[in-house]
């Protein structure tokens, strides 16, 4: 598991600061906002935070080993709640369940209790309307976490009832050497820094399934598109297609198309490239693929439409013929 107090007291002193101070004077506010660009371990601070409020043998924050430390990181402590933004657009519904679960009495021994909102934006203006109210009226010993990849999307009604607490993208050659030190390949490492802002972050990512099916994907697929057009899209079919079976697969496997029909933009008008380790592999297909705006378009219009609920695999077939069809 990452270590979220080092990665902030090295990479984010500000935050790791201000809280740290907040939580030895007893000055803690009621609501946090912890904004930052996509990349940035929001949701995973936000619950080591809560985790320090809670925390058994606070040092001065939370020391991730004592027994309520544990039990957040399994989903067992009762009155700390998380919504989850990424995962789907949060609804009125879930937020009114906090609002009923926290006018009742604390579960835990602390009497403490800690809700986390992440990506907040993806909240519907009835969910905001209910959280709004909730923030207003704050009750004793009860914490918000709210997290933001878009402040500009907030009302400023939230933003001014929170403390805000921005972090830093930290820039990417760092966070590339970081990883690289973790053993992690100066690919994987170069690739994932465009995904993740942190060294410790991508080490664990590149042994995900889910990154290891996405690039498989993405290698077969600059592989492919250098053969015939037949060939290219059997390898679609039988190599491509099986690796990104659903929604957050086709996300990844088009998010990392994108930035390679960038570098074969920059490529072809002799400009640098971001993922310099598949040089190799890019520099033929620049010369060979027509059309790189385009497709980098059709790239971006297909990920859009993965949320529409279109098969995956339609999209990524017809995107495959529309790259290919000067072949
Ligand atoms: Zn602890």
């Amino acid at each position: 598991m990452i270590n979220i107090g080092a990665y902030l007291e090295k990479s984010q002193p500000i935050v790791y600061k201000t809280f740290s101070n907040a939580l030895k004077n007893n000055r803690l506010s009621h609501a946090y906002l912890l904004s930052g660009e996509a990349g940035i371990p929001l949701k995973e601070t936000a619950i080591y935070l809560a985790k320090s409020i809670l925390c058994d043998h606070p040092s001065p924050l939370a020391d991730e080993t004592c027994n309520t430390c544990v039990r957040v990181d399994h989903g067992n402590y009762a009155d700390l709640l998380i919504l989850d933004g990424a995962e789907s657009s949060l609804k009125k519904d879930s937020v009114q369940e906090i609002v009923s679960d926290f006018t009742k009495t604390p579960l835990e021994e602390k009497k403490t209790m800690i809700y986390i909102i992440h990506l907040v934006e993806n909240m519907t203006s009835e969910a905001v309307n209910s959280l709004l109210k909730f923030l207003e009226e704050p009750t004793k010993n009860t914490y918000a976490f709210l997290t933001t990849q878009n402040e500009a999307r907030l009302l400023p009604t939230i933003i001014s009832r929170c403390e805000s607490m921005r972090m830093l993208l930290l820039p990417r050659e760092e966070v590339i050497r970081d990883a690289t030190t973790l053993n992690v390949s100066l690919d994987d490492a170069e690739l994932l820094s465009y995904f993740l802002n942190s060294g410790e972050l991508i080490s664990l990512e590149s042994k995900s399934d889910d990154y290891l099916e996405a690039k498989g994907a993405f290698l077969k697929t600059l592989e492919a598109l250098s053969k015939e057009r037949s060939d290219a899209i059997f390898t679609c079919e039988h190599d491509i297609l099986p690796n990104v079976s659903s929604k957050e697969d086709g996300r990844y496997y088009l998010d990392m198309l994108s930035l390679c029909f960038k570098d074969l933009i920059s490529l072809r008008e002799c400009q640098t490239i971001k993922l310099t380790s598949y040089a190799t592999l890019l520099m033929p297909l620049a010369n060979k693929l027509g059309h790189l705006e385009e497709s980098l378009l059709e790239i971006m219009k297909v990920r859009g439409q993965l949320d529409l609920n279109i098969s995956v695999s339609l999209l990524v077939e017809h995107l495959f013929n529309y790259i290919t069809k000067e072949f």
